[in-house]
């Protein structure tokens, strides 16, 4: 049975009720409706945990994907008690982890308007998030730096336009990622936009974001390493590059 993503509506949902529809072999947990993003498009699924009515956790490792992408499995650390089919929980999603995800992600997107290339890979983590670009010449990491907190400190608003797999399929340069396909196969794809009709950018992607730039908050370029002729890896990490002596 399909999930109910609820975080797809609204990412700063971290508490949620739901019903347990499936518990697999493995212990992993199905149900009807969730606030947890399940690991895709580079973004690690939520931690957390699962509060039973008698006030006891089941605590949770990342969220992931079953079989198909509309199944999200809740996946318990070793020795948690199986909830019962049909049983109410409590989701609480570990949102200090999560929101870390969000500015991370919502910078790695600033990234790509900085520079403009390819995209051939990207992964998101709580201190330091990665993307790689299809491009021959480097780039001068604090030049990169300045012009991301520029884009950070104009709080420009982050928000969502749908459109249908069918769209994308007839628009397919919105697409800036050669290798992370876009979030399609449910119908509908979600466009992340950034700034006033989308001036700043839009790209198909399933992750979750901040409403504006401004809470990013500082973030700078660690290391540009190069892979390869024509790729280069950029390292973004919260904080100023004179944390990097601290
Ligand atoms: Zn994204």
């Amino acid at each position: 049975m399909p999930t109910k993503a609820l975080y797809r509506d609204d990412f700063y949902l971290s508490t949620a009720e739901g019903t347990v529809t499936a518990v697999h072999e493995d212990g992993a947990i199905e149900l009807d409706q969730t606030c947890f993003y399940a690991t895709s498009g580079g973004q690690p699924g939520d931690t957390g945990f699962l509060e039973r009515a008698d006030g006891s956790k089941i605590l949770l490792g990342p969220t992931r994907h079953g079989a198909t992408k509309d199944i999200i499995l809740h996946v318990p650390l070793d020795g948690q008690s199986a909830p019962q089919l049909g049983e109410k929980l409590v989701l609480h999603v570990d949102w200090p982890r999560r929101y870390k995800l969000m500015r991370m992600h919502t910078a790695c997107h600033l990234l790509s308007v900085v520079c403009p290339f390819p995209i051939t890979g990207a992964a998101v983590g709580e201190d330091e998030s990665r993307v790689d670009f299809d491009m021959g010449d480097t780039v001068n990491k604090d030049e990169v730096t300045a012009k991301l907190m520029s884009l950070v400190s104009e709080n420009h608003p982050v928000f969502l336009q749908w459109i249908t797999d069918e769209e994308l399929a007839a628009n397919p340069d919105i697409v800036k990622s050669k290798n992370v396909r876009p979030p399609v196969g449910l119908g509908r794809v979600s466009l992340v936009c950034i700034g006033e009709n989308s001036a700043v950018d839009s790209q198909p992607c399933g992750g979750t974001h901040v409403s504006e730039t401004q809470e990013v908050g500082a973030v700078y370029i660690a290391r540009i390493e190069k892979k390869g002729k024509e790729n280069r890896r950029l390292r973004i990490r919260f904080g100023t590059p004179d944390s990097e002596s601290a």
